[in-house]
């Protein structure tokens, strides 16, 4: 039988390998698609580090955090941090959980992070702070139950980063690839501030300066030139696993190229195409 959302489990896939590629995730993290055609569910690998995941490892799940088709692979024991996120956020469509180094400072000592350049404007207004002793004393740290993912969901409230004492990050995203990056930029602004700590007062955007280059980043044209760029830089990464004889993602390539399509496209594209479209139209008449 076709698989309906082969595209979308080798989206996912490339996205798990790129976000190892980039140093956010190592053995431990994940993210999640939600279902484009079923709001109800979600897309997610099987416990897997992430810089391995296959489109074959990617599973279905519920909201509750319950694989559609009951399976025996072992699966992440943190997936109510997606579950729970999207039921609460109806507007989000990707979710994110990894502990990157650049990060674990502000989870460990509650330091504020904040956006400090155009890109880390993707920060959002805010990022709260969760910390899970408050509600459920002590744990072994990671979100397990409905009860702990609804709890993360409620901190993490309208904004699109949480922090997590003692642990790490959540992010979320309006779309995959979004959500790629937001977790990317969001931990270089990180890598930022723990320098300019090291140097100086810090001098963050501003809220409106947050606005605007938040919307601007995000834009469909930024996020698509970052994914071409990130998926070229797995590329270059994978050949190498290759030449070492390990396997590589198969078709990688096939999302190598410009992921311009649904775009609209610039003027000039579209009038070149219009005058292709005429000089085709006026051989065929002859
Ligand atoms: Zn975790």
């Amino acid at each position: 039988m076709p698989d309906a959302f082969a595209e979308l489990r080798h989206e996912l896939a490339v996205a798990n390998r790129i976000l190892a590629n980039e140093g956010i995730i190592d053995a431990f993290g994940h993210i999640s698609v939600r279902n484009p055609k079923n709001p109800d569910r979600y897309f997610i690998s099987r416990h897997r580090a992430c810089e391995l995941v296959e489109p074959s490892d990617i599973l279905e799940m519920t909201l509750d955090s319950k694989p559609v088709v009951p399976t025996n692979v072992r699966l992440y024991s943190e997936m109510v941090i997606h579950g729970e996120i999207y039921k609460a956020r109806p507007d989000v469509n990707s979710v994110c959980h990894h502990h990157a180094p650049a990060v674990l400072p502000f989870c460990a000592t509650g330091v504020e992070l904040v956006p400090l350049f155009h890109l880390g404007g993707t920060l959002g207004a805010k990022v709260p702070f969760w910390d899970s002793r408050d509600e459920f004393g002590d744990t072994n740290l990671l979100v397990r139950t409905p009860e702990e993912g609804a709890s993360h969901a409620r901190a993490l409230g309208a904004h699109y980063m949480l922090l997590l004492r003692r642990h790490g990050a959540s992010l979320a995203g309006k779309s995959l690839r979004e959500c790629v990056f937001r977790s990317i930029y969001t931990t270089r602004n990180a890598e930022l501030q723990l320098r300019a700590m090291a140097i100086g007062t810090l001098g963050p955007l501003s809220a409106g300066e947050v606005e605007k280059c938040g919307g601007h980043n995000l834009g469909a044209r930024g996020v698509e030139r970052a994914w071409e760029y990130w998926v070229t830089r797995l590329q270059k990464a994978e050949a190498m696993w290759a030449a070492a004889g390990l396997p590589r993602l198969r078709n990688l390539a096939a999302v190598g190229r410009p992921q311009t399509a649904g775009l609209a496209p610039t003027r000039r594209a579209a009038q070149r195409e219009e005058r292709a479209r005429s000089r085709t139209g006026t051989k065929n008449r002859r």
